[in-house]
């Protein structure tokens, strides 16, 4: 039977829905089985087109889940969802959403048909008590997740939820956000960040697109990323302000960084931090994500 047929069965059964608290109810229905703590990713995903695209980096997307166990259920925190105040996607079959423009048919075309998962949207906003996690009913999935999640679980046979990006957060408290979820990973869900660290889209070289190229302040800034992500020391990486220049240029509209932070935040003591796909790209950006868990 599933689920729905049998929450339907006892709605029509008054004697056990009259004796069953809600707490019964709610355990009865939960889905999510305790499972060893889950690693967390987060995933630069930079051009839309590595949706569609044969590269080294869906190529380091496809391995990295190989490295994984199944997990029951992924949340991403993207970079494309912002809001006033956090949200967490609780439909039950998110979209697909095609947010951008000018690139071929080909990519809008893609479809990743997930389902979603009303039940860990409303767990994830039992868990958050430092705000009031809303239930959102029109997003769906956009490309900071569809185009990366695809690759790594491309049957589109895990649930899918996003939760949002506050705008109105410093960094610290989307910081101490993310630690109020971590219990999540002993469910089963995959917690991915999906940005990219170093990120100016202003300054991307034009004529070096495809090539792995950096400008100096975007060797410094990658370089000082790396550092703090491997050594665990996240400091200054949570005070990105006032870092200096190449901090200012890598980092400059924030948004692409911030998923980064709910990634590390849920780092514990005895888990170690591993990069790949760390290549920088057109100047001004890099591709580089990481994987938190045991070594
Ligand atoms: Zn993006």
């Amino acid at each position: 039977m599933d689920r729905k047929k049998f929450l339907l069965s006892l709605a029509t059964l008054p004697l056990a829905g009259a004796a069953m608290k809600l707490n019964d109810l709610t355990r009865i229905t939960e889905p999510f089985k305790p499972t060893p703590r889950m690693p967390v990713l987060f995933l630069g995903h930079g051009s839309p087109m590595n949706a569609i695209e044969e590269n080294e980096f869906v190529a380091g997307f496809r391995k990295v889940a190989t490295e994984l166990p199944r997990p029951q259920a992924i949340l991403v925190v993207s970079a494309h969802w912002e809001t006033r105040g956090t949200l967490v996607t609780a439909m039950e079959r998110p979209r697909t959403i095609h947010d951008f423009g000018g690139f071929p048919r080909a990519l809008f075309d893609v479809q990743y048909p997930a389902p979603g998962s009303p039940e860990l949207a409303a767990e994830t906003q039992r868990l958050v008590t430092s705000a009031t996690v809303g239930l959102d009913q029109s997003w769906g999935l956009d490309h900071g997740a569809w185009s990366v999640v695809k690759h790594l679980y491309p049957n589109a046979d895990v649930p899918v939820i996003q939760m949002s990006i506050d705008y109105s957060l410093k960094p610290e408290q989307h910081y101490a956000l993310a630690k109020e979820i971590a219990s999540l990973r002993e469910k089963g869900v995959l917690i991915i960040g999906s940005g990219n660290m170093v990120h100016n889209l202003g300054m991307v070289a034009w004529d070096k697109l495809n090539e792995s190229y950096a400008f100096d302040w975007a060797v410094e800034a990658r370089a000082k990323m790396n550092q703090s992500i491997t050594s665990g020391d996240h400091s200054a990486l949570v005070n990105f302000h006032g870092q200096g220049k190449a901090f200012e240029l890598a980092i400059n509209s924030g948004e692409h960084f911030l998923p980064l932070l709910y990634t590390l935040a849920l780092q514990e003591k005895d888990e170690q931090a591993t990069l790949f796909n760390d290549k920088p790209l057109a100047g001004s950006l890099t591709m580089t994500s990481v994987r938190i868990g045991k070594a």
